[in-house]
């Protein structure tokens, strides 16, 4: 009798642990949302508790369940399922064999992506993008790009594929955390349009929907840094769409309107970028959909075919 195949997808942020469990074809059966823990021992345990308190909420054994995939912000060595330099969950250099900690406690095959490639993934199977070239870029703490290409995932020669966050487009501007000036995430990151406009994204948007001088300006740099990111995902590979996601993109339609609109002006006085049509190629994460769970559970191995 063959087992329906059930996978487990763990989103560990700083703040806190998403567990969904999904079908064959993506399908969300179930959810867990548990707050997070800091240091090595502590990651390993919250993810265990909620992958048994998934198996509980299905009503099966936590054995019956197939797979977990995890993601998780910081470097991930996806073929070993090492995790370092994840400040936000106290685990530094020397490192975390999640992968292995976490088969070890729960008894499942376990594998470990990095967060926005989970998330990227989770997009392209989630949001019906099958068989297109897309970009996801992760407008959150950091801002950084996953890149699914033919299918797959692409995590470049050293994982660093997509970290466009640190291409600095402003060699006189704010000190970025990585050393460099001007580097986008410096610039429109979650945290750098916090330092813009004390507040919500949502608030900033609605003051400058409500006339606010000052919130317009902020909100149409943030429009115009977007679109440079926008512009160097299609022009670098050519994607078809560029999937806005993470924390700021839960500003849903409003941000990808601001965006698109901001790739319109630029393009008025070029006939090249006009010709790439980028306005039309912007898309959101659809309100409350848990892309980089589900994608950790989609790319999540399975027990059945071990
Ligand atoms: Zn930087």
């Amino acid at each position: 009798m063959t087992r329906p195949p059930i996978r487990v997808g763990l989103d560990i942020g700083g703040t806190k642990v998403l567990a969904v469990a999904v079908d064959g074809a993506g399908g969300v059966l179930a959810g867990v949302r548990l707050a997070s823990e800091s240091g090595p021992d502590r990651v390993v345990r919250v993810a265990t508790t909620a992958v048994t308190e998934l198996a509980l909420r299905l009503g099966v054994e936590r054995s019956a369940l197939g797979g977990v995939g995890v993601g998780v912000p910081g470097l991930v060595d996806a073929a070993n399922g090492m995790l370092s330099h994840a400040v936000n969950l106290g685990v530094g250099s020397d490192g975390l064999a999640l992968a292995e900690r976490l088969q070890a406690s729960t008894g499942l095959p376990v594998s470990v992506e990095n967060d926005v490639n989970a998330a990227a993934f989770g997009a392209y199977r989630g949001m019906a993008l099958d068989g297109r070239d897309i970009a996801y870029l992760s407008i959150g703490t950091g801002l950084a790009a996953g890149l699914v290409l033919d299918g797959r995932l692409r995590r470049g020669a050293r994982g660093t594929a997509g970290e466009i966050g640190h291409v600095s487009i402003e060699p006189e501007g704010p000190l970025c955390g990585c050393g460099q000036r001007g580097c986008l995430e410096a610039l429109v990151s979650g945290s750098a349009i916090a330092r813009a406009w004390p507040g919500t994204a949502a608030a900033l948007f609605r003051a400058a929907s409500a006339g606010d001088v000052t919130a317009a300006r902020v909100r149409r740099q943030v429009a115009r840094h977007l679109a440079v990111a926008v512009r160097l995902l299609v022009l670098t590979v050519d994607v078809d769409v560029v999937v806005l996601g993470g924390g700021v993109a839960e500003l849903g339609q409003p941000l990808r309107e601001a965006v698109s609109g901001a790739l319109r002006r630029q393009a008025e006085g070029s006939a090249f970028l006009a010709s790439l049509d980028l306005s039309a190629r912007v898309d959101v994460v659809p309100a409350g959909r848990p892309v980089a769970a589900i994608g950790a559970a989609l790319l999540a191995p399975d027990q059945g075919r071990q």
